[in-house]
């Protein structure tokens, strides 16, 4: 056979033999498109055959290989009936069973009187022993291929193990040999191997299970600097030259003397950053890190105050209808009395209000433009746009960063806010491309939230708490588990709590869960800040965000389901005021000594990163909030964990190249789907 042409290696699936229209799509749901899938889709195991068994020693339940004799074909002429081959060796008999098969096709596969090579699961049937269907029945001839231990595949339905072989084979057999983007020298220290060496061994050996391979560790070192040179070759395109902001903050100081608290001193810390940026000959292209409730709105503003002095238009994006509409009337009453024009944007915003505001955007008679993601429509024109903010951006990948960043223009900075605490060792592989501001502390009026835990079984003790806190005007959530992915469960368990609760409290009580629309969550939400009902049944995270003032009281189920990062974000949702904030968490099972530990770090600590940090040690990635549902979670080999040691030398080597062209790396960053994001050209 012919090796692979370096560039087939991206074709489409397809090219491969065997393969047509029906398997490719079963295929496809493997995520198997191209050629080079096949490469990245590694073995989870293997089978070994590679032992021929004589039949007295074959063991009931097991895969085996035998060698025997073709005796007799029985093909029955009642329906239902397998058809039935009998074979032996010189030490017993077998029989072979095949449930709709062609006669045609097992006497050309069972010859009468030759040497055959089976290979299949044991059974034992009628005293005895029996194959059905076996996966591999060959002549002595292509022993070979059969008698030796073959890799296993998750496979799906439409495609058993011999095909997916056959397929799969036809490349990992004929690697091309590429251009190997590693030195020999930098391959040896640091004990990774050779591309090509460490693909075949991850699919012909027992290496891909092991995750401290030297093979498995070069495809993780691979995918980790695929993703940093991505991130540093977005920072190259969008850290371009720009005409830098003029001010002297003369409106941001006229707003800062107005406020009824004193910036802490971290807002003033990132503020400068985002200042000196602004003032910058280059774009800039930052993230402000906060936890909930750290003030990052005011920040964000008053840096928009800058902008505006300097006669740029601004824009600022939240993720919701109500976060925008909060925004805006934030933006009112901090810019009132002074001459800018600020609109309000959304998908609900009637025809001709929004065909005015389109025509006065482009006219440059608006300053500032707050909306949820309809900003950013084809059709939206500004004049001299200078300054995008997103709020809560945790959904955007680097795809969308970039796309946001060629809309803004090229004197536009670009400002991402999020709430996300991304532990310390994901912060470079998913935000490697930005600068970072971190505030690091709250202001000082906000009073620590209660964090208490209670025995689901003792729920009726809350309801004179529940009363209590209604009394003085007091808010509550009432978050239910997400118990599984079943959007139907979670209403239903949602759905009876609420009835639970709105028999005791008739009137106050509202639901939102799964199964409604963003509109009609949106439409209770509105009733909940109106104060026209004042608990508030949910299973969604309530939105990120959202200033309820006063809401103090959050009560959360099930809560051992939940990461701790989620929980602190839930119960971050309450206390935004002066007053006390409390979280209650109802467990539904004695707690374990993990969970008991875990609990201590939430009541101890309101410090949202260290939270992430601690509960990243628990329990892994896989519940880390903002990482798992968000699309952030773009590693399929690498684990920030166990490969901690390949993501610092994957940042040093990324750190060395950078500088040069990514010509080099089009083969990885191919390999990897990063391509298409910084559009690397075609190499073929
Ligand atoms: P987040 O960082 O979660 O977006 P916000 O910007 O919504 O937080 O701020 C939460 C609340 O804290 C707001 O009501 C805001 O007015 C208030 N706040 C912001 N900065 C300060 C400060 N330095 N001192 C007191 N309160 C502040
Ligand atoms: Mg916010």
């Amino acid at each position: 056979m012919n090796l692979l042409k370096k560039e087939n290696i991206f074709h489409d699936i397809k090219k491969l033999k065997g393969v047509g229209s029906v398997l490719s799509k079963y295929l496809k749901r493997k995520r198997i498109e191209k050629i080079k899938d096949i490469i990245l889709n590694l073995p989870y195991s293997e089978t070994d055959r590679s032992k021929i068994s004589k039949l007295n020693e074959l063991e009931i339940g097991k895969i085996q290989s035998v060698k025997v004799l073709v005796k007799k074909l029985n093909f029955p002429r009642v329906r239902n009936l397998p058809n039935k081959i009998t074979c032996e060796d010189d030490t017993g008999q077998i029989d072979v069973v095949y449930f709709n098969s062609r006669e045609g096709y097992i006497r050309k596969i069972f010859p009468i009187n030759k040497w055959v090579i089976i290979s299949g699961k044991i059974n034992f049937f009628k005293n005895k022993y029996q194959i059905s269907n076996p996966e591999y029945v060959t002549g002595l001839e292509n022993q070979d291929y059969v008698i030796k231990s073959i890799p296993k595949y998750n496979l799906t339905k439409g495609i058993n193990e011999k095909k997916y072989r056959s397929i799969s084979e036809q490349v990992i057999k004929n690697l091309p040999l590429i251009d190997e983007w590693l030195d020999g020298a930098f391959i040896k220290n640091n004990k990774l191997l050779n591309w090509n060496e460490a693909i075949k061994k991850l699919h012909e050996s027992n290496d891909a299970k092991n995750v401290k391979s030297q093979s498995y560790r070069r495809l993780v070192f691979d995918e980790i600097c695929a993703n940093l040179l991505t991130l540093s070759e977005n920072r190259k395109r969008i850290k371009r030259k720009k005409i830098p902001k003029i001010f002297n903050g003369t409106l941001s100081d006229q707003i800062v003397r107005k406020l009824p608290f004193n910036l802490t001193k971290s807002q003033e810390k990132v503020l400068n950053e985002i200042n000196s940026d602004l003032k910058n000959s280059k774009r800039m292209f930052r993230i402000l890190q906060g936890d909930v409730g750290s003030g990052k709105t005011i920040v964000s503003f008053l840096s928009i105050a800058n902008v505006l002095e300097n006669n740029y238009q601004c824009a600022l994006m939240a993720p919701t209808e109500i976060l925008s509409l909060q925004h805006f009337s934030l933006a009112q009453k901090i810019f009132k009395r002074i001459d800018i024009r600020i609109e309000h944007l959304t998908g609900k915003t009637n025809y001709s209000k929004r065909k005015k505001i389109l025509e006065d955007l482009s006219k440059g008679k608006i300053n500032f433009l707050i909306g949820t993601h309809s900003l950013f429509q084809k059709k939206i024109e500004f004049k001299n746009l200078g300054y995008v903010i997103i709020d809560e951006q945790h959904k955007f990948g680097v795809k969308q960063r970039s796309d946001l960043a060629k809309k803004g223009g090229q004197n536009c900075d670009l400002l991402l806010m999020s709430a996300t605490p991304i532990p310390r060792t994901m912060m470079m592989s998913l935000y490697g491309d930005m600068d970072i501001s971190k505030i690091n502390e709250k202001p000082s009026i906000r009073k620590k939230i209660i964090t208490l835990s209670k025995p689901e079984k003792k729920i009726d003790q809350l309801w004179p708490y529940i009363k209590k806190n209604l009394n003085i005007q007091n808010q509550i959530f009432w978050v239910c588990p997400l118990i599984n992915e079943s959007k139907f469960l979670d209403y239903s368990s949602a759905k009876k709590r609420f009835d639970l609760i709105n028999r005791h409290f008739p009137k106050e009580t509202g639901l939102i869960h799964g199964a409604l629309d963003k509109e009609e969550r949106e439409k209770v939400l509105n009733k909940f800040l109106k104060k026209e009902i004042n608990i508030l049944v949910s299973t969604t995270v309530i939105e990120v965000g959202i200033d309820f003032p006063n809401a103090n009281l959050i009560v959360i189920e099930n809560a051992n389901k939940f990461g701790l990062a989620q929980l602190h974000q839930l119960r971050g949702r309450v206390g935004r005021g002066a007053e006390q904030g409390v979280c209650i968490l109802l467990y539904k099972e004695v707690l374990s000594k993990n969970s008991i530990k875990r609990l201590k770090i939430l009541k101890n600590s309101d410090d949202g990163f260290y939270i992430a940090e601690e509960d990243l040690k628990l329990r892994g990635f896989g519940d880390l909030i903002g990482y798992q549902q968000s699309g952030l979670k773009n590693f399929r080999f690498a684990d920030p964990l166990i490969h901690e040691d390949l993501f610092r030398l994957a940042d040093g080597f990324i750190k060395k190249i950078e500088q040069n062209g990514i010509e080099k790396y089009n083969f990885l960053l191919k390999l990897f789907d990063k391509a298409e994001i910084i559009n690397v050209e075609d190499i073929t």
